[in-house]
Formats: structure tokens, sequence, C-alpha cells
């Protein structure tokens, strides 16, 4: 039982974090940050040059999107560009020839498939916030590690660049892209941007695993998972009707576990970006500065429910520490308020809570 409730907790873990697995494999219910944010954004600018399109395709093997020779400084590290309705795709030399020209186009071609139809999801869920036109984001791959922050996370919105960095390789990029698109957009499309991490990761969590389909995830959770998971997330209630992890359920189960008596004393990703300790005070006291990812993400979910859109995504650009101006309650009365949400959430769409506390007791 331990070894199959480290092998979904892993799993789980990944969803968020690939950079640091062994941590995920080693504290159950304890994902990773995904990423980083505009703010903390200090990576050095890699020649942004804005590829311009030359007069012929280049047909890809595998790819049925038609590529196009990139110019310009980056040209040599990103020697293609693929563009699409919302995006346009850098596609890596290094990464090429790390996976393979095959296996690395068959995997964008994946992405493709599925990524336009999300963000389009995910524009028209925010699109009273947004900007009318919003431009189509560049997305790079560094599945070869060049940035340092692929060490720490899963995926990367670069705020002052504008760009999205995809780590590790394609099944870690359809785990993250949906969250870090939503960065893109409430922080760089929009004219009230969005405040850094509370509000900003648990919209990026709440729309990516919660209201939105998420299909990019779905296909990456799907070529992930082995029997031993299917058989796991079958048991916990964490399946979707065709058989695959249902991001919605991993947000609202995962929120129970962190928080879970058996695991304080667990290193888990806070909402701040830091890996931190579990304690009980911070069970007994949340703050919106500890709170880990999925509680972020099931808290807006909740706040949604109860308040409305309009309330919730109207005062993002609203310090956490005002909140109380907006919704009539401080942070910790209004946690209280989403534990029991939560939990009957729960109950109703069928996750054995009960089942994972028992795991969790006999691996310990
Ligand atoms: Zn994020």
């Amino acid at each position: 039982m331990k070894t199959r409730f480290r092998i979904l907790a892993a799993l789980l873990a990944l969803s968020l974090c690939l950079g640091l697995a062994a941590c995920g494999a080693e504290t159950p219910a304890a994902p990773a940050p995904s990423e980083a944010e505009a703010a903390a954004d200090t990576a050095p600018a890699e020649a942004p040059a804005e590829p311009e399109p030359t007069e012929s395709p280049v047909s890809l093997p595998g790819l049925s999107w038609p590529a196009e020779r990139a110019e310009g400084p980056s040209a040599v590290s990103y020697p293609y560009i693929v563009r699409t309705e919302n995006a346009v795709w850098h596609l890596s030399k290094d990464d090429t020839e790390l996976l393979g020209e095959e296996a690395y186009c068959a995997g964008l071609e994946q992405m493709l498939q599925n990524a336009n139809a999300d963000f389009v999801e995910a524009q028209a869920l925010l699109a009273p916030w947004l900007w009318e036109e919003i431009p189509p984001v560049d997305i790079y791959t560094d599945f070869s590690g060049h940035m340092e922050e692929s060490r720490t996370f899963g995926a990367y919105y670069r705020g002052q660049a504008k760009d999205i960095r995809l780590f590790h390789n394609w099944n870690a990029a359809g785990q993250s892209l949906l969250h870090e698109y939503v960065h893109y957009l409430s922080f760089s499309c929009t004219d009230k941007p969005i405040i850094m991490n509370l509000w900003a990761d648990a919209l990026a969590e709440y729309v990516s695993c919660y209201a939105c389909r998420n299909r990019m995830a779905r296909t990456a959770y799907l070529a992930m998972m082995d029997p031993e998971t299917v058989e796991e997330g079958r048991k916990y209630g964490l399946l979707d009707e065709d058989g695959c992890l249902d991001p919605a359920r991993m947000l609202l189960f995962q929120a129970e576990r962190i928080k879970a008596p058996e695991n304080v004393g667990q290193k888990y990703g806070s909402i701040s970006q830091a890996f931190i300790i579990r304690t009980e005070r911070m069970n007994e006291h949340p703050s919106y500065t500890t709170i880990s990812y999925p509680e972020a993400g099931a808290i807006l979910a909740y706040l949604v429910e109860t308040y409305g859109e309009d309330l919730v995504f109207g005062h993002w650009d609203t310090e956490p520490s005002d909140m109380e101006e907006v919704y009539g309650k401080g942070f910790e009365e209004l946690y209280r308020d989403w534990e029991v949400w939560n939990l009957a959430k729960c109950g109703e769409l069928g996750i054995r809570l009960d089942m994972a506390k028992a795991d969790a007791e006999k691996a310990s």
C-alpha cells in the first residue's frame, strides 16, 4: 500500500512540479510550486528577437502544422517556429537533438491538437477582465535545462518577456501549460494585472484544474498512468468518465491531503513559491502566504461558487490583506468556510478521503 500510495502521490506532485520529483516521491500530498512569477523574473533575457516568417513553410516529420524558419539571433537555438491562432511555438534545436526529431515533433503535434481549444476556453472564462484582443503568446521548450529555473519548476512564465518556458519533457509541458497561460492572460493581457502569489496562482490553479477541461493535462496524465496508478485513482475516486485522473478531483483531493493532520511535518510547495514544512500552527491559523497551490485553487473555486465571478475576478488586483473589504471576512474565516465546502464537494464527487487517510497511516 505504501508503494502504491507513493506512486499516486508522486504523479500528483508531478502535475505541479517535475523538477523536484524526488521531493514529491518522498512527501505524499506535498506538491511543489509549478513556476515562478512575473515579479520574481530575474532570468536573463535570451535574445528575445521576434522571428519573421519566411517565404516557404517547412514540413517537419510527423508534424501536420507547417513550420517556418526563424530569423534573428534566437534562430541559432530555436531554428523553427510554428504559428497557431493563439501561440507562437519556438522549436528548440537542443531539445530536438535530445529527444530525436520524430519524438520531439510527435510531442508537439499532440500539444497542438489540444492547446488552442484550452487557450480559447480559458480566454472565454476570463473575457470580461481581459483585453478584447489577446496577442499570441510565445512558447519555448527548454527540455535540455538551460534555464536555471528548470531545476526547480515544471514550467515558467516570464513576466517581462511575456513568454512561457516549458521544462523537462512534453508530458510535463502538458500538465503545466494551461496554468502558465492563465498567468499570461491575467498578468499581461489585462488593464488590471492580478496580484502575485495568492490570487495569481489561485486563479491559475482554478482555471487549469477546476473550471476548464484542460485537454493538455488529461492527455499527459493518460500517457503517464500505469496500471497501479489507474487502480489507485479508481480507489480514491479520482478518475473521470474516460478513466483519466481528473484535474478537478485531484485539486480538491490534494487540498484535503496537504492539510490533513497526518501530513504535519511534510514538506510542500507554498503559494509563496518556497518549500516549507507543514506545521500544526499552519493548520490552526492558515495564512494566504503559506497555503499550498491546491488549497489556493480550491479556495478560489469556493469563492467563485459562493460570491460569483464578478466579485472574485473583479477584485483580483486587491491585496489579500484587504480581502475583508471584498468578502466581509478575513482569510482565516474564509478558509474555514472553504474547508466545509471542500469536504462536501469531495463527497459529492465520490472522492474517497477515508481510503487515502487509511493508506497514509499504513505507510507511516
Ligand atoms: Zn503559477
